[in-house]
C-alpha cells in the first residue's frame, strides 16, 4: 500500500443489512456533525476484535466518522423506528431520537456488529429531544457497559467515547458527547410493538425473519419459527437476568424499548451495581414506585417479554385461540431457565461443587442476613472466597462487613458443614469463587467520581477505573481502593436518567 493509499482508506468500511427490512422500519439519516471533537478514549482491543484499525480510527479521517462529522464512504446511517412501553404505558413512537446507525461491521467470530453514534444529534424520532447527549451519562454508559463485559456477561459495548465541543441543555449547561456503541443489533421488544399495534403484521413478519437469522440461525428450520424465536429470546432473557442478580447489577429503565431481542443488556441510563444489600435498592430517581427495583427485574422482564409474545400472535397460529395457547407455552421456558441460571450461580457464588438439597436455602439465608445487616453485595461473596473450612483469621474480613456479626457467624456455621459434607478443598474452592466473585464493579460512587474529574479534564479517573473493570476477578493491589464500597459521605444520593 502507498502512503497515499493508506491516508485515503476508509478506517470504516460499513455494511448495512437492516436495509433489507422494509422501508418503514427506518429513516436515512446522516449525523449532525459536532463543533470540536475530541477523542477521550478509543477500546483499542474492541476495536480489532472488530476487525478495525486502531490508528485509522484515531487519524483525522477515523475520529471525524467516530464524531459523526463525516459519512464513511459507502456508509447509508439511519435511525431505527420503534416503540414501547414505558413504566408500563404505551408509548406508540419512540424509535432512535439521538442515535445514528452507521452501518455493521462482522468481527472476528464472524459476528455482525451493528456501530451507532448515540449523541449523533436530530433524527425524525427526537421528537421533544435535542438529539444529542450530554459527556457524563457517555462516561458512565462507557464504564459500565465495558464493566459488564469484563464481567462476562452479555451486554452492548463502548468502542469509543467523544466530548463535542458543544454545550448541551440539561438541568444546567453540560459538555456534550459522543458514544460509539457496539451491538448484536439494535432491534428491541419495542421494534415489534411498533408495527404490532399499527396492524402492519407483514413487517413484524419480516423483522421476526430477520432477527432470526441474524441472531437465532439454529431455529430457522424449526416446525413453527416464530414459536422458536419466541423460547430463543425468552431463553436469553432469562440468563442475562440472572445473571445481573448475581452481580447486583440495576438496570434502571427497563422499558420494552431497552430490552433487546438478542439478549444484551442495552441502554445504560441511570443504571447501577448495589452497594449495600438490599433487594428493594432503586437507584434511578425517576422510578419513584419501585416498578425496576433489583429483585423486582426477572418478573418486569417477563412481563416485557410478553409484550413481546403479543406482537408475535399473528405469527403463531392462524387463529387466536390457539396462537395464544403457543404464546404461553412458549413463555414458560422463562421461569425454570431463570431459575436454574439463578440457582445454579448462587452456588457457585458460595463455592458448592455438587448440587444438594438446601443449597438454595443456604444462599437466600446469607442474603437475607445481608439485608437485614447493610452488608455489601460483591465484597461479602469477595471476601467468602478466602475463608477456610474451619474458623480463622480470614473470617474477620466478612464478619466487619455485618452491622452485627453474630448473624453471619450464624450461617458461616452451616456454609462449613455443608461444605465438609461434600468434602471441599480449600484451595480449589478458594480459585473457583474468586472466579465468579468479582473484586470490581463499577461502583457508582467511582463512576461518578471519575465523571466529575473528567468534567475538569483529568481521565485519569476513567482510566484506572477501566483498568481494573476489565479484568474484575483479579486483585489489583496498586488499586485495591477501588474494591471498596463508598464511605458514608461518598454515597451517591440520586442517579439521573442524564439523557
Ligand atoms: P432512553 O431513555 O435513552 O431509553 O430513551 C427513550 C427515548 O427517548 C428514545 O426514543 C430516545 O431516542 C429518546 N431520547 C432520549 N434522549 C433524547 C434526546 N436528547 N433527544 C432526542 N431523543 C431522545
Ligand atoms: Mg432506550
Amino acid at each position: 500500500m502507498t502512503a497515499t493509499e493508506a491516508r485515503t482508506a476508509e478506517p470504516l468500511e460499513l455494511g448495512n443489512s437492516y436495509l433489507e427490512l422494509p422501508e418503514a422500519c427506518y429513516a436515512r439519516i446522516h449525523p449532525t456533525p459536532v463543533t470540536r471533537p475530541q477523542l477521550l478514549r478509543l477500546n483499542r482491543p474492541l476495536a480489532e476484535r472488530l476487525g478495525l484499525d486502531p490508528e485509522g480510527l484515531e487519524a483525522p479521517e477515523g475520529l471525524e466518522a467516530l464524531a459523526g462529522n463525516r459519512v464513511p464512504k459507502g456508509a447509508e446511517p439511519l435511525a431505527l423506528a420503534y416503540a414501547g412501553h414505558q413504566f408500563g404505558n404505551w408509548v406508540p413512537s419512540l424509535g432512535d431520537g439521538r442515535a445514528v446507525l452507521l452501518g455493521e461491521t462482522v468481527d472476528s467470530d464472524g459476528v455482525r456488529r451493528d456501530l451507532q453514534i448515540k449523541g449523533a444529534g436530530l433524527t425524525p424520532f427526537s421528537r421533544m429531544g435535542d438529539g444529542r447527549a450530554a459527556l457524563g451519562p457517555v462516561i458512565r454508559e462507557y464504564l459500565v457497559s465495558e464493566g459488564m463485559a469484563g464481567l462476562g456477561i452479555s451486554t452492548t459495548r463502548a468502542l469509543a467515547m467523544l466530548a463535542t465541543g458543544d454545550g448541551v441543555a440539561r438541568d444546567r449547561i453540560e459538555p456534550g458527547g459522543v458514544l460509539v456503541r457496539v451491538a448484536g443489533s439494535h432491534v428491541r421488544v419495542g421494534t415489534f410493538e411498533y408495527f404490532y399495534r399499527r396492524g402492519d403484521f407483514d413487517t413484524v413478519r419480516a423483522l421476526a425473519d430477520y432477527v432470526i437469522q441474524r441472531h437465532y440461525p439454529e431455529i430457522a428450520g424449526a416446525d413453527n419459527r416464530y414459536k422458536a424465536l419466541l423460547e430463543g429470546v425468552a431463553k436469553r432473557t432469562a440468563d442475562l437476568l440472572a445473571d445481573w442478580l448475581l452481580v447486583g447489577f440495576i438496570h434502571g429503565v427497563m422499558n420494552t424499548d431497552n430490552l433487546s431481542i438478542a439478549g444484551e443488556t442495552i441502554d445504560y441510563g441511570p443504571c447501577a451495581f448495589m452497594d449495600t444489600y438490599h433487594p428493594a435498592t432503586v437507584y434511578s430517581s425517576i422510578d419513584t414506585g419501585g416498578r425496576y427495583a433489583f429483585d423486582q427485574q426477572p418478573r418486569i422482564a417477563h412481563w416485557n417479554l410478553a409484550r413481546f409474545a403479543e406482537t408475535l400472535l399473528p405469527l403463531l397460529a392462524d387463529d387466536m385461540d390457539t396462537a395464544v395457547e403457543v404464546a404461553y407455552a412458549a413463555l414458560e421456558v422463562y421461569e425454570p431457565r431463570f431459575e436454574g441460571r439463578y440457582h445454579g450461580g448462587l452456588r457457585r457464588k458460595l463455592g458448592l461443587g455438587e448440587e444438594r438439597d438446601g443449597d438454595v436455602d443456604l444462599a437466600l439465608d446469607l442474603l437475607g442476613r445481608m439485608a437485614a445487616q447493610g452488608a455489601d453485595f460483591n465484597l461479602t461473596f469477595r471476601r467468602l472466597a478466602e475463608l477456610g473450612g474451619e474458623s480463622g483469621p480470614a473470617d474477620e474480613a466478612v464478619r466487619e462487613l455485618f452491622a452485627d456479626s453474630s448473624s453471619f457467624d450464624a450461617w458461616v456455621r452451616a456454609w462449613r458443614e455443608r461444605l465438609a459434607a461434600e468434602g471441599s478443598d480449600d484451595g480449589a474452592r478458594r480459585e473457583a469463587m474468586r472466579s465468579v466473585n468479582p473484586a470490581y464493579i463499577p461502583r457508582n460512587h467511582r463512576v461518578h467520581q471519575a465523571i466529575e474529574a473528567a468534567y475538569s479534564g483529568d481521565l485519569h479517573p476513567v482510566e484506572d477505573l477501566l483498568a481494573v473493570l476489565t479484568d474484575p476477578y483479579a486483585d489489583h493491589p496498586n488499586r485495591a481502593h477501588l474494591a471498596q464500597p463508598p464511605a458514608p459521605g461518598q454515597v451517591v444520593q440520586r442517579t439521573f436518567c442524564g439523557t
